[in-house]
C-alpha cells in the first residue's frame, strides 16, 4: 500500500548516484546483509566489570579496529553460519556476557552518572535521577512511535521513534512540545525500558518499515538505553541515527560502528549562529569531527539534512555546502525549504531576521550552488 502513497520510495533506487551511496543500508533492508548491532553482540570481547571507565574505553578502542575488519568479512555471510563459528569457540552464555555491544552499554551506563553524552557536558547524575540540560533523567521517554511516510524517499516507510528531550534549545523548533516544552513531571519515572524499545522495533517491522529511525527531540540522551535494547532486539533492519550530531567524541566512538545509516542535521557553519539560535556553543567543531567519523569509523552512509534559513545562506548554507564538498567522500544532501517561524521566533520580537520563510531566490541560490559544486541533492530533497 505504501508504494502507492510514495512511488518515489521505489523509483529513487533507479538513481545510480543514490544506489552507490547507500549500498549497505539497502542490502540490510533487503535481507542481504546483517545489521551491525547483531554482529556487535556476537563479537567476543572479554569484559571485566571492575575496570575503570578509562580502561573500558581503551579496550573499546583496541577492539574497534578488529571489529571493523571482522564486520567487513561477515556482514554478507548467513547469520546461522556466523553463530555456528562463534559458538564453536565460546559458549553462547559466555558470548552473551562478553561482547562488543555489551562493552558499549557498560561504558555509556558509567558515563550516565556524570553525563557527557553531548557537548553540553553538563555532568548531570542522570543515573541518580537528576535531569540534564536536555530535560530528561536517565530513563527513555517516548512521545510516539509510528510508520513515517514523510521522510526522504530512500528512508520511507520509516519506523520512527520520537524521544522527549533535546541537547539543543532551538528558538525556532517545530517540535518544541517534545524537545523543550514538555511537562516532565507528568511522566517522570514512567520511562520505557530497553525491552519496550526492542518490542517497538518488532511491531514497526511487522508494519513493513525499511528502518528503525531514532529521533526526537534528540536521541543522544537515550543512547545508553538504545544500545541496551540492541542486546534484545531481533529485527533485521538498518538502524538509523537521526540527530543534530552534537555528540561528544566518546559518544560518537561508541555509536558509530553499530549504526547502519545516519540522518545528520547540518544547521549552521559557525558557532555564533549555533549559539544564538540553539545554545550550542561548540557546534561547528563537533559537527565537522562527527561527520568525518561517520566516514572514517562507521558505515559512511548518510543523508545530510540542511534546513535553509532566511538571511542565513551566506553565513551557513553556502559554507556548509563548500565544507561538505571539500571534506566528505560521498555527500548526499537534502536541501530543505520548509523552514517557517515557530516557537520563540513566532512568540517574541527577538529574532526578526528569521521571522519569515526563506525567499524563492535564497532557495534557488543554495540549490544552484550545490549544482555548481556537483553536490548531489535532487532525489533526496
Ligand atoms: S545528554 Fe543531556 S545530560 Fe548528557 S551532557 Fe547532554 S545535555 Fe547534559
Amino acid at each position: 500500500m505504501w508504494a502507492l502513497q510514495r512511488r518515489d520510495a521505489m523509483s529513487v533506487w533507479q538513481q545510480f548516484e543514490l544506489k552507490d551511496r547507500l549500498v549497505e543500508y539497502r542490502e540490510i533492508f533487503q535481507g542481504k546483509r546483517i545489521p551491525r548491532y547483531k554482529l556487535a553482540r556476537l563479537f567476543y570481547v572479554p569484559i571485566d566489570e571492575k575496570k575503570s571507565q578509562k580502561d573500558l574505553l581503551d579496550i573499546h578502542e583496541h577492539y574497534h579496529t578488529k571489529f571493523k575488519t571482522w564486520l567487513e568479512e561477515k556482514q554478507t555471510v548467513p547469520l546461522e553460519d556466523i553463530e555456528k563459528e562463534v559458538f564453536a569457540k565460546h559458549k553462547e552464555e559466555e558470548i552473551r556476557k562478553n561482547n562488543y555491544l555489551k562493552l558499549k552499554v557498560m561504558i555509556t551506563k558509567d558515563i550516565l552518572s556524570a553525563c557527557e553524552f553531548c557537548e553540553n557536558r553538563c555532568k548531570a547524575d542522570r543515573a541518580g535521577g537528576k535531569i540534564g540540560n536536555c530535560g530528561v533523567d536517565g530513563q527513555a521517554y517516548i512521545s510516539s512511535a509510528f510508520v513515517h511516510m514523510g521522510e526522504e524517499s530512500p528512508i520511507v516507510p520509516s519506523g520512527t521513534i520520537f524521544f522527549y528531550g533535546c541537547t539543543f534549545q532551538c528558538v525556532f523548533c517545530q517540535n518544541h512540545d517534545i524537545s523543550q516544552e514538555f511537562a516532565f513531571e507528568r511522566f517522570k519515572g514512567k520511562g520505557h525500558t530497553p525491552l519496550d524499545l526492542a518490542q517497538m522495533y518488532y511491531s514497526l517491522k511487522s508494519q513493513g518499515v525499511r528502518n528503525i529511525n531514532f529521533v526526537g527531540g534528540e536521541p543522544t540522551p537515550n543512547l545508553h538505553l538504545i544500545l541496551e535494547s540492541f542486546l534484545e532486539a531481533q529485527v533485521d533492519l538498518p538502524m538509523l541515527w537521526n540527530s543534530n550530531m552534537y555528540l561528544t567524541e566518546t559518544s560518537m566512538k561508541i555509536l558509530v560502528d553499530v549504526f547502519d545509516i545516519w540522518l545528520p542535521d547540518m544547521k549552521y557553519s559557525n558557532n555564533d549562529c549555533a549559539t544564538k539560535y540553539s545554545k550550542a556553543s561548540k557546534y561547528w567543531e563537533a559537527l565537522q569531527r562527527n561527520m568525518k567519523m561517520i566516514e572514517e569509523r562507521g558505515s559512511g552512509e548518510y543523508i545530510i539534512r540542511h534546513l535553509v534559513m532566511p538571511n542565513h545562506t551566506n553565513c551557513c548554507s553556502i559554507p556548509i555546502l563548500n565544507w561538505v564538498n571539500e571534506n566528505l567522500k560521498t555527500p548526499l544532501v537534502n536541501i530543505m525549504g520548509q523552514y517557517r517561524p515557530e516557537y520563540k521566533v513566532l512568540r517574541t520580537e527577538m529574532y526578526p531576521e528569521i521571522k519569515k520563510k526563506p525567499t524563492t531566490s535564497e532557495m534557488y541560490n543554495v540549490r544552484k550552488h550545490a549544482d555548481d559544486l556537483g553536490v548531489y541533492w535532487k532525489s533526496v530533497s
